[in-house]
């Protein structure tokens, strides 16, 4: 798919799995676990969806999932399978590899979101994404290094921090305008100072929705995830952002909904919920 100068590509960065009650907050299992079926450990099944942006100059990679750095004990915890598809084999396959990207724009510093931006060597930590600059928003970065009893299970400084000390950081204040294509759209119930990336063009118009819609099934307004710091700003934002993908006819990427990459959304008597679902690019819609 192609919008302005950019051509897009899906990166499959593999899957992990979270426990399906925090995924769904006060939703019932039994209506849950009709679109999303749990495991023995009650952990359902996501994706770790990165997007890459090619234009003649940059290479920009989207969020970096959740890395290869992680211990036996937290890799079974999260049930981390990169066996089929990781960030580096969807690259690889792409033609592409981690020395190419120019820059990496993270959503938020949440690990399954970072994981990826960092790989160990010599025993440390450093940037993974070497000629990369990493874009991340300071709002987030303040938090994620002092965050809150409730959420700092969901920060690791180590898969963030290193690249600041490594200087590759680029720091987002307000700016919300990335270029002519790119945009910003910050929100903050989930964390603070989560960036969701807008790619837009005249005729075309993708959301990467991150963590405010990380599935197909969490468009519908109560469906909230139990890690988020202020759910109620989840559901204003969520309708705020809903009304424009349907008055706009945008397309909605989702990183973690583990069958499909991309839907559209529609109106329901009780709010909204998914149209169409991709689970790539659809073909390019011929002009009238
Ligand atoms: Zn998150």
């Amino acid at each position: 798919m192609k919008i302005g100068k950019y051509n897009l590509h899906i990166v499959e960065g593999g899957y992990f799995g979270l426990d399906g009650g925090a995924m769904f907050g006060i939703i019932p299992r039994p209506l849950w676990e009709k679109t999303n079926p749990a495991d023995e450990k009650n952990r359902i099944k996501l994706a770790t969806r990165s997007l890459l942006l090619i234009s003649d100059s940059r290479k920009i990679l989207i969020d970096t999932g959740m890395g290869k750095d992680w211990n036996t004990k937290l890799s079974e915890i999260y049930n981390v399978d990169q066996e089929t598809n990781s960030i580096e084999k969807s690259l690889k396959n792409l033609g592409f590899a981690s020395t190419d990207i120019t820059d990496v724009i993270l959503t938020h510093l949440h690990f399954d979101h970072t994981g990826g931006s960092v790989i160990r060597e010599n025993n440390k930590l450093i940037p993974a994404f070497t000629n990369a600059k990493y874009h991340i928003r300071k709002s987030n970065f303040d938090w994620a290094c002092n965050p809150s009893t409730k959420d700092k299970g969901s920060f690791i400084k180590e898969k963030f921090y290193p690249l600041y000390e490594h200087g590759v950081v680029e720091l987002i204040e307000n700016e919300n305008q990335f270029d002519d294509e790119i945009e910003f759209i910050v929100v903050n119930g989930h964390t603070y100072g989560q960036q969701l990336v807008k790619i837009s063009d005249s005729s075309n118009t993708m959301l990467y929705s991150g963590d405010l819609f990380p599935t197909t099934s969490h468009i519908r307004l109560p469906y909230l995830m139990g890690y988020d710091i202020q759910p109620l700003e989840t559901i204003k934002e969520k309708e705020k952002v809903l009304k424009k993908v349907l008055d706009e006819n945008w397309k909605l990427f989702f990183e973690h909904d583990p069958f499909n990459a991309l839907g559209t959304v529609k109106k329901t008597e009780k709010g909204f919920d998914i149209n169409e679902k991709f689970k790539s690019f659809p073909p390019a819609q011929k002009a009238n």
